[in-house]
């Protein structure tokens, strides 16, 4: 592929230019946003071949900071948008992407933005990706929030802390899976593409980290009668992790008796626990818990 480089261009890898640009325009980094900028040479390209930006695809990028990423993107993809919560960063992409018309930066808080109008205004007629080294602080509510509201979105590629990465990739029926595991499966299929050590940041983190990709499922991989109650039933039988399902369930909204019928009605054991069932064995549940409220006296408090 033929990429978009622009001669005597400031490396937003280096550490002296980088540390040299922020102190021209006095900027100090944040924890409390995540600030953590990239300096490893070898991970933003990585990210943007991973995503698969190219001269048909539009891609949205949330905290760009300085714009390492938002470069490499640029170089490959026919637009790139990112949304910056630190207003102070402004003046600095401003320089950072002189040379990249394509790239677009809308000041707000991604976790606030109405994402679907985003996409519909910036990207017509394009494939659209997210890529992005997400502050770690909302790494879950922004994952689920992108999958959720269902975005037309093909993937989403995203550095994370390794931990949250091992989650929110982790194989049902291991130790690593909770909650957010089975959502994330529900809607994508999750691989981990790419370790990252702490000190490929500025400043370096406690924690090392994983560029992941999730590939969005066009539709759901197994029929769901009932979405919402699917995944209070996940949350439910998670936040007991260690007790046998049946009671999880019957701690949480469910009467013992129908937590024992809907699982039976599923095929699963009484007696299994939330992390050894798989994403099919949960919509199971979810569908049997779906018939049962649906039949009559359903034993379900609050619905
Ligand atoms: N992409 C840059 C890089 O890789 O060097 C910066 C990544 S840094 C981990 C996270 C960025 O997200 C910061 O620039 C931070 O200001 C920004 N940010 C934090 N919260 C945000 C939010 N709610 N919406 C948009 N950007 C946010």
């Amino acid at each position: 592929m033929e990429l978009h480089t622009t001669e005597n261009e400031e490396r937003l890898t280096d550490i002296g230019t980088v540390k040299s640009l922020l102190a021209r325009h006095g900027f100090h980094f944040s924890k409390k946003l995540g600030q953590n900028f990239l300096i490893n040479p070898s991970v933003c390209p990585r990210m943007a071949e991973a995503c698969g930006a190219d001269g048909r695809t539009g891609v949205l990028e949330i905290g760009p900071g300085i714009g390492v990423l938002t470069r490499e993107l640029a170089r490959r993809a026919a637009r790139v948008t990112a949304i910056e919560l630190d207003g102070r960063l402004l003046p600095i992409l401003g320089e950072t992407l002189a040379t990249y018309p394509h790239a677009h930066v809308i000041h707000g808080d991604a976790m606030k933005m109405d994402l679907h109008r985003v996409i519909a205004e910036e990207f017509p007629g394009l494939r659209v990706a997210v890529c992005a080294n997400l502050p770690y602080y909302i790494t879950s509510p922004m994952l689920m929030n992108l999958l959720e509201s269902r975005l037309p979105v093909e993937n989403i590629t995203v550095m994370v802390q390794k931990e949250a990465a091992l989650r929110l990739c982790a194989r049902p029926g291991t130790r690593e899976c909770g909650a957010v595991t089975f959502a994330v499966r529900y809607y994508a299929e999750p691989e981990v593409l790419l370790p990252v050590s702490r000190g490929s940041f500025l400043p370096a983190p406690n924690v090392d980290s994983a560029v992941i990709r999730l590939t969005v499922r066009r539709k759901s991989p197994y029929p769901v009668t009932d979405e919402a109650l699917l995944f209070r039933l996940v949350r439910a039988a998670f936040s007991q992790r260690r007790k046998a399902l049946v009671n999880a369930l019957s701690g949480a909204g469910w009467d013992k008796k129908t937590a024992a019928k809907i699982l039976g009605e599923a095929g699963i054991s009484e007696t299994a626990r939330a992390e050894q069932l798989t994403l099919e064995q949960f919509v199971a549940l979810g569908n049997a818990a779906a018939e049962s409220r649906k039949g009559k006296e359903t034993g379900m408090e609050n619905t």
